[in-house]
């Protein structure tokens, strides 16, 4: 058929498409039931230190366990929690499993003082309960609030006004850390970042995806990511690189003063007891 207003071209009936369709609509139908289900899981994926190659952290990945669909990466369903507001409370499940981990980690490894970070939405940063609602989750976990990092993303933060910068500065004062996620993809304020309580900046993958030799691009991304560590460090921030894959990438990205990094190179998201078994390795 002509497809209606198409300008001459031919509307076909793509199958992938409607699959694409039919799978959206049933995970909005089975997204608000799936917490009540105990359907998610949290990974966790390790943070190096280039300095020393010990992991220093890991970030809390959330997984949704689909009955029919099996494990579900966050990109198929975190949008439609954020449109739906379920991220208020799956944000808050997140947060207190990955304290709960933590806190067992920190038991029995104190020594590692392994830090775990939390990916939070902008909605759970504009809510007012979550100062309250991360104190609780330490509070539960036993966990030090120093090791503790929560990630927001630029956007995350720019779209709140002043009350959540009270927020922030609130549970800076506690002691736990702020991260800045995929920094450099976004719509950064420096004036306003250089406001917040923030320890660290989280370079976005494609920066550190764009260091490969025998790209041109490379010197490019190669400069932009000299440039935004040279920022970091005079503000202060410490630099986490995301999406290393290659031996290459942490050679010039320790050569460049990076902090740390994550990604395939060093291990992909596991689940807690991967992380337990690295502590025991190395601790
Ligand atoms: P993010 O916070 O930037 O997390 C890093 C993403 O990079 C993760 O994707 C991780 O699996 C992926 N990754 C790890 N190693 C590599 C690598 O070597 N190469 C590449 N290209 N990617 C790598 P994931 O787990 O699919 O999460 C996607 C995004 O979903 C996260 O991005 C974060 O924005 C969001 N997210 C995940 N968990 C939560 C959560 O609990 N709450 C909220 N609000 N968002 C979450
Ligand atoms: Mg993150
Ligand atoms: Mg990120
Ligand atoms: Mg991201």
């Amino acid at each position: 058929a002509k497809a209606e207003g198409g300008r001459g071209r031919w509307a076909r009936y793509d199958p992938d498409r409607a699959a694409r369709e039919a799978t959206s609509t049933a995970l909005a139908t089975a997204l608000p039931s799936a917490l009540g289900r105990d359907e998610f899981v949290v990974e966790y994926q390790p943070i190096v230190s280039f300095g020393t190659g010990e992991v220093r952290a890991v970030e809390a990945l959330v997984r949704w366990q689909h009955p029919t669909l099996g494990l579900l990466a966050p990109d198929q369903f975190i949008g439609l929690a954020e449109e739906t507001g379920l991220i208020v409370r799956l944000g808050q499940w997140v947060l207190e499993r990955a304290c709960v981990e933590a806190g067992k980690w920190h038991t029995e490894f104190p020594q590692a003082r392994m830090t775990v970070s939390v990916n939070l939405s902008a909605r759970q940063v504009s809510d007012p309960e979550i100062v309250d609602q991360v104190a609780g989750a330490l509070e539960a976990s036993g966990l030090p609030p120093d090791l503790l990092q929560l990630e927001l993303t630029e956007s995350a933060v720019m779209a709140t006004g002043g009350e959540p910068v009270r927020a922030l500065r609130k549970l800076a004062n506690t002691g736990v850390r702020l991260a800045i996620d995929d920094f450099g993809t976004g719509y950064s304020n420096l004036a306003y970042l250089r406001q917040l309580p923030i320890h660290t900046l989280k370079l976005a993958g494609p920066f550190v995806d764009g260091m490969r030799s025998h790209d041109p691009a490379a010197v490019v991304a190669e400069r932009i990511v000299d440039a935004l560590v040279r920022l970091a460090h005079a503000l202060g921030l410490s630099v986490t690189a995301e999406s290393v894959e290659t031996p290459e990438q942490v050679e010039r990205l320790t050569a460049l003063g990076c902090d740390s990094g994550q990604g395939r190179h060093f291990g992909t998201p596991a689940a807690p007891s991967a992380i337990t078994e690295l502590l025991r390795a190395t601790g």
